[in-house]
């Protein structure tokens, strides 16, 4: 998750967890993804109104943020599942060796989910990369 933000991770088949954009106007990017999204039949799965919507794309989730509530926000931030805490561990110290910047440290998120465990770096254009896992350790 992005922020503060909420919410479940299903376990899926994918490596991508979850993808966040940031935008200007939440209620309209939300109107806009319900109706792009029908024929698909991903629908909101959760989220809160004025921050954020999660939509369920099956084996993952496809997240828009409001902007301007919690900077600094990046325009799209990516979450990868990994296997294992140690391996959230090993590409948070991969990536600072990297040149990548904090942006959280490995550990529990209980916040977002009771198992939920992750790292944040900023890469080298300030996005905000996720590794997590959401399995019982
Ligand atoms: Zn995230």
């Amino acid at each position: 998750m992005l922020g503060e933000a909420v919410g479940r991770h299903p376990v899926g088949e994918t490596m991508i967890d979850h993808v966040t954009f940031a935008v200007g106007n939440l209620e309209k990017s939300k109107r806009f993804y319900e109706q792009a999204f029908a024929p698909l039949g991903y629908r909101v799965a959760f989220g809160e109104a004025g921050r954020f919507w999660a939509f369920d794309i099956d084996d993952g989730l496809f997240e828009i943020m409001q902007s301007a509530d919690k900077p600094p926000l990046t325009r799209v931030h990516v979450a990868f599942r990994v296997k294992s805490r140690a391996d959230v561990d090993e590409f948070y110290r991969a990536a600072l060796a990297a040149g990548a910047r904090d942006n959280g440290p490995p550990g529990p998120r209980p916040q977002y989910t009771p198992n939920y465990y992750a790292c944040f770096v900023l890469d080298p254009d300030g996005y905000n990369i996720e590794a997590m896992i959401d399995e019982v350790a």
